[in-house]
């Protein structure tokens, strides 16, 4: 199948597995990430992939089948079956949504566990590949532009203030309802950031070729309208 960018300036072919026509967004939670990925997927017309929706989903089956975080040949094995897919801001594992579930504290808690497990993270390689396979994609995550995307023509990398990524989990938890406590979510989101930076597969860190963007004091549709200028300039 052949598609094309609708962006000027980043137009370009696309076979089979070429990476040039991903765009990666990493950077630590609260940043942004998803939200941007998507909004500009939107505006390229292209697909998206939240990375770390599937991490959540491996440790959501792991907590529900009771299977130890530390088994890291029985966590890869959960890959052996994974009909995992996303539509928009929904994710499926075969039928069963799990747009919620991926969410809850509990999982949230101990996603980095699961994620730092070589094993893991190798099985989950392929399955990210596939998704570029055949379109142009959004890809967001931790290691999109340093692993799995590495040769991506448009890397970007979102950081934040960590009091401002506090506030915005609030905020996000506040329209769905849920009472929420900042100093909890702050000393949360840095032990994640810690984990996932500190360890040895894959860390989190700035892609060598990423443009990076510090959007604590930018709106949502800033950094999308800023990530677009920069694909459309061919600075990315
Ligand atoms: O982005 P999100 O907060 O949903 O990611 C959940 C977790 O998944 C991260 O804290 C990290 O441990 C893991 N992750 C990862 N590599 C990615 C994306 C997410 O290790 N590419």
């Amino acid at each position: 199948m052949i598609e094309r960018w609708s962006v000027a300036g980043a137009e370009a072919r696309v076979g089979e597995g070429v990476q040039g026509l991903v765009v990666t967004i990493d950077g630590p939670a609260g940043s942004g990430k998803s939200t941007v990925a998507r909004r500009v997927a939107e505006r390229l017309g292209c697909g998206v992939l939240d990375t770390g929706a599937l991490y959540r989903t491996v440790t959501l089956l792991a907590l529900e089948r009771g299977i130890a975080l530390s088994d890291a040949p029985a966590l890869a094995r959960l890959l052996d079956d994974f009909p995992w897919r996303q539509e928009g801001e929904r994710f499926f594992l075969g039928e069963r949504e799990i747009t919620d579930d991926i969410r809850t504290a509990d999982v949230t808690a101990h996603v980095s566990e699961v994620s730092a497990h070589p094993e893991v993270r190798a099985r989950l390689v392929p399955v990210q590949r596939a998704q570029a396979a055949h379109r142009a994609l959004v890809a967001e995550g931790r290691d999109m532009g340093t692993v799995v995307f590495p040769d991506a023509r448009h890397q970007f990398y979102l950081d934040a203030d960590l009091e401002v990524r506090a506030r915005r989990r609030a905020d996000e938890m506040a329209k769905k309802g849920a009472a929420a406590d900042v100093e909890k979510l702050r000393a949360d989101l840095r032990e994640r950031d810690r984990k996932d930076s500190s360890r040895a597969a894959s860390p989190l860190q700035v892609p060598e070729d990423a443009t990076v963007i510090d959007t604590t004091d930018l709106s949502i549709e800033e950094v999308v309208d800023r990530i677009l200028a920069d694909i459309e300039s061919g600075r990315q």
